[in-house]
């Protein structure tokens, strides 16, 4: 199995990535993706790629840190990107979530700076023809408006997809897969958009340090627990696991050449 979006360059990881790496890989899983969020984990991610064989990186600033950019800090990504095993430029996209609402987050971007700094990192993409990893919470409308007047046609991967059917195969049309991760283990509200992804389309991922699966509720999340991911996939779609773990591996290994 491929972990196809692990925050390994997070702060809640920094004492002991060897042993989380180690542990997933005694578990079977053999590639790891590590997404970014801003500059610094980007760099992050690139450091991890380079140190293990197993790791990729995904470099790119979030929605939430889009009061982070600047052209300085654009520039810095451009440059990074000549680094071995960058496989993709993410995650960026969209998070209306907080909008409106208090949060950690002591400034929160605006729908409007949000999409500035998407563009950029559709552009940053494009000019290097890597894949996109998208992130969206409660904007997939505004997502997919900004993917198609830009004219993205994927490839890509829209992870920890929470939409609906008819926005699901928007993306699919596109050429985008889906990914899926451990909240689709907390009860069934997800079952009927897991059933309609066709298995050649979806991707797996832990997002760790989040979303950890239902079994280990409580937990760190962590990459050697993404078997509860597939596990819940066979059993909504009634196919064997095998299937499951064969199909998502091949899948991530044509998005991002591994
Ligand atoms: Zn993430």
């Amino acid at each position: 199995m491929i972990d196809t979006h692990a925050h390994l360059n997070f702060e809640k990881f920094k004492d002991d990535v060897g042993a989380v790496l180690g542990r997933a890989i005694d578990k079977g899983i053999k590639k790891f993706i590590v997404p970014s969020s801003n500059l610094e984990n980007s760099k992050r991610a690139v450091d991890l790629a380079r140190k293990y064989p197993e790791v990729y990186a995904a470099i790119g600033l979030h929605p939430i840190h889009a009061k982070e950019m600047s052209i300085n800090v654009l520039q810095h990504f451009y440059t990074l990107l000549s680094a071995p095993k960058i496989v993709a430029v993410g995650e960026i996209g969209l998070d209306y979530f907080y909008l409106g609402k208090s949060s950690k987050y002591a400034e929160y971007p605006s729908k409007e700076e949000q999409k500035v700094v998407l563009i950029e990192m559709l552009k940053m993409a494009q000019d290097t023809r890597l894949p996109l990893i998208l992130h969206c919470r409660e904007a997939y409308s505004d997502l997919f408006n900004i993917i198609q007047n830009e004219g993205i046609i994927g490839p890509g991967v829209i992870h920890c997809f929470m939409g609906d059917k008819d926005i699901a195969k928007k993306f699919l049309d596109l050429g985008f897969f889906i990914s899926f991760t451990g909240n689709i283990t907390f009860g069934q509200s997800l079952n009927s958009i897991v059933k309609y992804v066709p298995t050649d389309k979806i991707l797996i991922e832990t997002d760790a340090p989040y979303l950890t699966p239902e079994v280990y509720r409580g937990k760190r999340n962590e990459p050697a627990y993404l078997i509860e991911v597939a596990r819940k996939i066979a059993e909504v779609k009634k196919i064997p696991l095998v299937e499951v773990e064969s199909a998502t591996d091949k899948n991530a290994q044509k998005l991002f050449k591994i």
